[in-house]
């Protein structure tokens, strides 16, 4: 029994007293393990052993083997305790290969449940493996697909060309997309072509190089795609339609509004030589050069004269903003020295402040030199002036100051003691004809384009103007007109005027 158990190929015999100490160790426990019989007998074993059980034992080396364990009683000599026998069979590489045959199950199986098709393929174009999606996708069952070359996959004009592909690719293997860029056909069993995806991997074989294909049906993807493009053609078209007769659209805005600008013009022109005409005759009745007349008669020629006068503002207005919205407005740019132009509106505006007691003062004016034109500039200070004593009731005050910022532009504020303006009109005043409703009440003899006026002349010089104000507290309007370093002569102590008396708002 010890001859047989010594030499059992595959299998090790290890025997154990009661105690649990090694009694026997065949030659092939040496083997299996490693450690001599010399090493082992009289000591416990540094591993359990169980019956039946595969168990991972490690051997003298490190290594893990994997033994079946069968156990049997097992009396050394006649009269001693019972020990037990073990016989031990290496399974390590039998449990290796069911590992290996179960990942190959698991493999096959993810190549089937792949989306794509997966063709491996020879040197000679052969197919040798095909998943069942491939015969899906292609209308063939898996069997004929094997052993097919591949150019029944091809359309037609493809196939001549296609060896001298394959043969490329088996001189230059890698992964890779096949005819990156191009739009790649295959063609089902019936005829049909269908838009295709095809990655190409070399793997080797143990009969020579082969090539993995895998392709995928992208027709629907190709689908959308086409929808997309129509989609977007159709919108370019529209949009494109959209933008002509939008261009056409805004060419003909374009010539009315020009076509406004010169009717304006030109009606401004004609309306203003009678008017001229009403307003001297009417100047000189009032005079009575010609007769005295009566109170009736006076009052009637005033009439006359004061809305025929309004009527040539109205008039001059119309033909200074449409003159300038066509943008035939040129601007006559010199130096000068602002406080000039200042003095003159000032001086102009005395009468009309004296006849309402408002007190009309100036300063701090610095001394400033612009870079403008001066008839225009003296037309913003007199919209904004005219506008301060028309809109502050008796006995108020309007107040001019001239100033360089610190930016280096010039600012003008133009400021009464009037009715104010609320907030959110404060843009609004600036619009054509926009009269706000607060003031419009006691004070109608206006045109609501003077403030419209100021602001293109403020913007054609590159300054801006703007209103600081509140019902019932005066309001302060302000213009820039940025000036280079070089006209500024002075800036700070020699004011021109006097501000003292200015009431605080
Ligand atoms: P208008 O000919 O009516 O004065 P503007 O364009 O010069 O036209 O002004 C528009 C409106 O802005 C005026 O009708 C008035 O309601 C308001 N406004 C302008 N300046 C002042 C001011 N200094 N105080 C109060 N309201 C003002």
């Amino acid at each position: 029994m010890f001859d047989l158990a010594t030499n059992a190929g595959g299998l090790a015999v290890i025997g154990l007293d009661s105690e649990g100490f090694v009694r026997f160790w065949s030659d092939s426990a040496h083997r299996m393990f490693g450690w001599a019989a010399a090493e082992m007998l009289g000591k416990p074993l540094a591993f359990a052993l169980d019956s039946g059980l595969q168990t991972s034992i490690p051997t003298q080396c490190g290594e893990q083997i994997v033994v079946d364990i069968r156990v049997l009683n097992w009396n050394e000599a006649p009269g001693q305790a019972p020990g037990s026998l073990y016989v031990l069979r290496d399974v390590t590489l039998q449990r290796k290969e069911q590992a290996a045959a179960r990942a190959a199950r698991r493999f096959r199986e993810l190549l089937e449940a792949a989306p794509d098709a997966i063709l491996e393929i020879d040197r000679e174009g052969q197919i040798v493996l095909a998943n069942a999606i491939a015969g899906q996708m292609f209308g063939y069952s898996r069997t004929e697909l094997v052993g097919l070359s591949v150019d029944h996959l091809l359309p037609e004009a493809t196939r001549g060309r296609h060896k001298q592909h394959r043969d490329h690719y088996d001189a230059h293997p890698s992964t890779r997309p096949m005819g990156s860029g191009l739009k790649l056909e295959a063609v089902r069993r019936d005829g049909r072509p269908f838009p295709v995806e095809i990655s190409l991997s070399p793997v080797d074989s143990e009969d020579g190089q082969r090539v993995i294909a895998i392709l995928r049906d992208i027709s629907d993807r190709r689908a959308s795609e086409e929808k997309l493009l129509k989609i977007r053609d159709a919108f370019a078209r529209e949009l494109a339609l959209k933008n002509d007769e939008l261009q056409k659209r805004n060419r003909e805005i374009e010539k009315a509004d020009r076509l406004k600008s010169e009717f304006l013009a030109s009606m401004s022109h004609e309306l203003r030589t009678p008017l001229h005409t009403i307003i001297g005759f009417s100047e000189l009745l009032g005079e009575q050069l010609q007769g005295a007349l009566n109170d009736k008669q006076k009052r009637f020629v005033d009439h006359i004269l004061r809305d025929s006068l309004h009527l040539l503002d109205l008039i001059n207005d119309i033909l200074d903003l449409s003159k300038i919205e066509s943008g035939r407005l040129e601007l006559l740019r010199e130096t000068f020295d602002a406080g000039g132009p200042i003095e003159e509106v000032l001086a102009s505006m005395r009468p009309r402040a004296a006849l309402k007691s408002i007190e009309l003062t100036y300063g701090p004016g610095e001394r400033i030199q612009l870079f403008a034109d001066r008839v225009r500039f003296k037309e913003i200070l007199l919209n904004l002036l005219s506008n301060a004593l028309k809109f502050t009731p008796d006995g108020g005050g309007v107040h001019v100051e001239a100033v360089v910022e610190d930016s280096g532009s010039c600012r003008f504020t133009v400021s009464d003691t009037g009715i104010g303006i609320p907030r959110e009109e404060h843009e609004a005043i600036f619009d054509k004809f926009y009269q706000a409703g607060s003031t419009t009440r006691g004070i109608r003899e206006g045109t609501g384009l003077g403030l419209a006026i100021t602001r293109h002349l403020v913007e054609e010089h590159g300054g801006r103007v703007w209103v600081e104000s509140e019902p019932g507290k005066g309001s302060h309007f302000s213009f820039t007109m940025p000036a280079n370093e070089s006209v500024l002569v002075a800036r700070g102590a020699d004011s021109q005027g006097e501000s003292e008396n200015w009431p605080a708002s």
